[in-house]
């Protein structure tokens, strides 16, 4: 069955969009309430001890928030391509892609040796 179920593509993108928003909408709160942590008034023990974590924290919200932006743009793409009846098609070579791709992957642009091709350079 190498038929690719548009709609629940379509469902999944649509899920998965919706929770990248929320997680990086979740991502700006934590961040914007963490820079208010650092000018903090009370510097008590407990907080301290957690600096270091924090800050490797920080690190992995910020690529994730970078992350997050790429995520979006590829997944409103997918839609868009749904929309347009070009969805499942390599952009590379035109081929469909697979559908077990597919379903790891919803966002994929390329089939799996297209992109081995790239990666490859
Ligand atoms: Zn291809």
């Amino acid at each position: 069955m190498a038929v690719v179920d548009i709609e629940a593509a379509r469902r999944r993108l649509e899920s998965e969009r919706a929770r990248v928003l929320e997680a990086r909408q979740h991502l700006m709160d934590d961040t914007s309430r963490s820079m208010e942590d650092a000018v903090d008034e009370d510097g008590n023990d407990s907080h301290m001890a957690d600096s270091a974590s924090e800050t490797l924290d920080r690190e992995m919200e910020l690529s994730l928030g970078d992350n997050a932006e790429h995520l979006l743009e590829s997944i409103d793409a997918a839609l868009g391509r749904i929309d347009a009846g070009t969805y499942g098609k390599c952009e590379r070579c035109g081929q469909p892609i697979a559908s077990d791709r597919l379903e790891a992957l919803p966002w994929a642009t390329k089939c799996i040796e297209c992109k081995r091709l790239e990666e490859r350079g």
